[in-house]
């Protein structure tokens, strides 16, 4: 009996020596699945752009890959707290970002663009939104340009979802969000549309917590092989044809 349990127990720490061995180490990925096509959820699962693309540079740099669900402006807090690892959530590269985390390179260009009502056409550009009722994601790269604009009537509101039901319902005039995510809310309301505006471009990026180097240096590598062997552009395809 005691044989057995001795054999047991060397069987028992071999295989806990080889599981820890092999497994590979889990980065904790934060998103926020309201952005579709990046980010988004289907039957509860996160899927989307942001998904595919960091589960493939997982691959490359050998790490499990576990992704958790964040408001966004949660995001940037949780990576400080070490609750999650990095972003990918269709992040843009500000300035005021970078002084709280680093950013691998940019991985996707965008725009900011107006959604309006089908039957609205007195808004052509940022300007006419003087004295309209705008609507913006609180914190995204919208939020920050509209602020800038004098006498705006701005309203915040928590998710996307939340903005474009705001709009469709009157209780905006507008509604100011990333060029791709706003094409898809298109494509499901055929009595909105978009006002394409003539700014500057946004590189989304993944954000790091300081001083990783190394991880950063692995996933600018892994993005660099992604573009070169065709993966990057399948997604591409896949997401946004
Ligand atoms: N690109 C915008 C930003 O970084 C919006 C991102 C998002 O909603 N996921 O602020």
């Amino acid at each position: 009996m005691t044989k057995i349990n001795g054999l047991l127990t060397k069987i028992v720490c071999v295989a806990i020596f080889s599981i820890t061995l092999f497994a590979k180490d889990t980065l904790y990925v934060g998103t926020n699945a309201e952005f579709a096509p990046f980010e988004y959820l289907e039957y509860n699962k996160i899927v989307g752009f942001d998904i595919e693309l960091i589960k493939e540079i997982g691959n490359i740099i050998d790490k499990d890959i576990k992704v958790k669900n964040i408001s966004f402006d949660g995001l940037l807090p949780a990576l400080e707290a070490k609750k999650i690892d990095i972003i990918i959530a269709g992040m843009t590269i500000t300035e005021d970002r970078k002084k709280f985390v680093d950013f691998s390179d940019a991985y996707f260009s965008a725009k900011q663009v107006i959604i309006l009502k089908k039957d609205v056409n007195n808004i052509n550009s940022l300007n006419d939104l003087v004295d309209k009722k705008t609507g913006v994601i609180l914190g995204y790269t919208g939020d920050l340009i509209v602020s800038k604009i004098k006498g705006i009537n701005k309203e915040q509101y928590n998710s996307t979802s939340g903005g474009i039901i705001a709009l469709l319902s009157g209780k905006i005039d507008a509604f100011v969000l990333d060029s791709a995510p706003s094409k898809n809310y298109i494509k499901k309301n055929k009595n909105l549309k978009i006002v394409e505006l003539d700014i500057a471009e946004e590189n989304y990026a993944i954000a790091i917590r300081k001083n990783q180097d190394n991880l950063v240096f692995q996933i600018n590598l892994a993005l660099k092989k992604l573009k070169s062997n065709g993966v990057y552009d399948k997604l591409l395809e896949k997401y946004f044809k």
